[in-house]
């Protein structure tokens, strides 16, 4: 049998590879320039790429032109750093006691959204001698990270302060949408008001951000009144769509990045009547062929896939058989020919895609190929030399 395009031996060995087209990536990327031309764009690689693969997609990212990389933990932001990246870095997820001394020293830009965040921010840029950059958040209606109107004129007072004392720099200033994949939705102008109110009362207590940045993937494909300086599109680099409202992957011009895919492990005739995997939530109809896929629950697909699951296998679309196991799924072949070692495809590259994996299993997209598993070997197509 020749191999599969993105197998290599030990995905072949292992029986299940996410493949990772850098040239979707790349063409994502493009995607997201072109609908919002007069801003830069900050390639969201929280999460391992959102599962992908964070160094590979990172320097992807880069050059296909996002300027900006977005992080949520300080650790992935100096992870990219000890991988070479050198441009600029925005990292906003922090607890009290978190590495900011190691951030400075790693030029990593910081997202601060209260008075404690500020204070230590300024006592690591005291010790180390550098100069933090800092974005102030907003919060104009997530209820999630980020000042309130309440506590907004005081950190911007303090932030001020700290830049006249040569401690930080505010380059920019932030927030995010509640209801950017739900296009026309009321609080999506009055966020962009209150954004708007949060920049003036900034500048009148002297600041000047470089930048201002609200989009995510919905708002960069749909609302082009929320691009600013810069947006953060995430989902949308994955090429995967932010939400049924907001339209398909293909409607949006964007290209899926990960193919899950998988070789049966075992094919064999059975009975009809024969109950498939664990409490037997599936009963044969007729004499049939079962297959075996080596990927479960532990790799990130859904239990709730049970019964639901699309995969695509011998040229047709199948449906998981029974229920997702930790390590196992069953897929009911029919009578279709087919050998342990053929290759399926779970989604992605000409199977089902992972949205329809989210419909079946009452999730999103996002969560379907973040969770993919750390024993599911990546393996990246398109790489620069
Ligand atoms: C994850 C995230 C994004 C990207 O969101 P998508 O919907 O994936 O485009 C942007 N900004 C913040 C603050 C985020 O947490």
């Amino acid at each position: 049998m020749t191999a599969p395009r993105g197998w290599t031996p030990s995905a072949s060995a292992r029986g299940a590879v996410a493949v990772i087209d850098l040239d979707a990536l790349r063409s994502n990327v493009a995607r997201c320039r072109q609908a919002a031309p007069t801003s830069g764009v900050m390639a969201v690689v929280k999460a391992d790429a959102y599962g992908h693969g964070l160094v590979a997609c990172a320097r992807a990212a880069r050059e296909a032109g996002a300027t900006w990389l977005g992080v949520a933990l300080l650790e992935e932001a100096i992870a990219l750093r000890d991988a070479g990246d050198a441009g600029p870095i925005l990292a906003w997820l922090a607890v009290p006691g978190a590495p900011w001394a190691e951030c400075l020293a790693h030029d990593i830009d910081v997202s601060v959204a209260e008075l404690w965040a500020l204070a230590e921010v300024c006592a690591a840029a005291s010790v180390t001698g550098l100069r933090a950059r800092v974005h102030l958040k907003a919060d104009t209606g997530l209820s999630r990270n980020g000042a309130t109107a309440a506590g907004w004129p005081a950190l911007v007072a303090s932030a001020r302060e700290a830049e006249t004392a040569g401690l930080l720099e505010v380059v920019g200033i932030w927030s995010h949408l509640a209801h950017a994949d739900a296009p026309g939705h009321s609080t999506i102008t009055h966020q962009i008001g209150v954004f708007d109110e949060a920049v003036e009362v900034a500048r009148r207590a002297g600041l000047t951000p470089q930048v201002r940045h609200l989009a995510n993937s919905a708002a960069t494909l749909t609302l082009p009144n929320s691009h600013y300086e810069l947006v953060r599109p995430g989902i949308a680099i994955y090429g995967l769509s932010p939400g049924p409202e907001v339209g398909t992957a293909a409607d949006l011009g964007l290209r899926p990045v990960m193919s899950l895919r998988a070789r049966l492990s075992s094919v064999k005739r059975v009975p009809g009547g024969t109950g498939v995997s664990y409490g037997h939530d599936h009963v044969t109809a007729s004499e049939t062929t079962l297959g075996l896929i080596p990927l479960g629950y532990a790799d990130g697909l859904p239990r709730a896939a049970s019964n639901v699951g699309p995969i695509l296998a011998a040229g047709r679309t199948r449906t998981v058989a029974g229920r997702v196991c930790m390590d196992q799924v069953v897929i009911d072949l029919g009578d279709d020919p087919a050998s342990a070692g053929d290759e399926v495809v779970v989604f992605g590259g000409g199977g089902p895609s992972a949205d329809d994996w989210a419909r079946v299993s009452g999730t999103i997209g996002y969560e379907i190929v973040t969770r993919i598993g750390p024993r599911v070997p990546r393996v990246f197509l398109g790489v620069t030399p």
